[in-house]
């Protein structure tokens, strides 16, 4: 395990360094998180990815909403304790449907 947040059974979609899950507390009707599995505290670091591998990071960030059934959503990203963010392992939130709030 590589941040506490992936557990067995909790994938919803994978590919080689970076995983998707569902978030224990959805904020939407759809509520993902992706990760990385090499350990990048927040966004503010988002520099030491490879640009290839940002890229990859991103693509899958699409290609997994779309894989999800999602069409229109939201792509959130809470930076630092003053931006709402509470793991600090790099995380991108991917909101579909009724969306209840930013999350926090
Ligand atoms: P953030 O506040 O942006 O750092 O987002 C952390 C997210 O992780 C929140 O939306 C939480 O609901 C979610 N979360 C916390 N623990 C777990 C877990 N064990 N499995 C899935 N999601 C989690």
């Amino acid at each position: 395990m590589f941040c506490r947040l992936v557990r067995e059974g909790d994938h919803v979609a994978k590919t080689d360094g970076f995983v998707a899950i569902n978030d224990i507390n959805p904020r939407a009707d759809t509520h993902l998180l992706v990760l990385p599995e090499r350990h990048v505290p927040s966004f503010r670091e988002v520099g030491e990815f490879p640009p290839d591998e940002a890229k990859r990071m991103l693509d899958f960030v699409a290609d997994t909403a779309r894989e999800q059934g999602l069409e229109d959503y939201r792509v959130v990203v809470n930076v630092g304790e003053g931006g709402g963010q509470t793991v600090f392992h790099l995380h991108w939130h991917v909101l579909g449907g009724r969306v209840q709030g930013l999350p926090a």
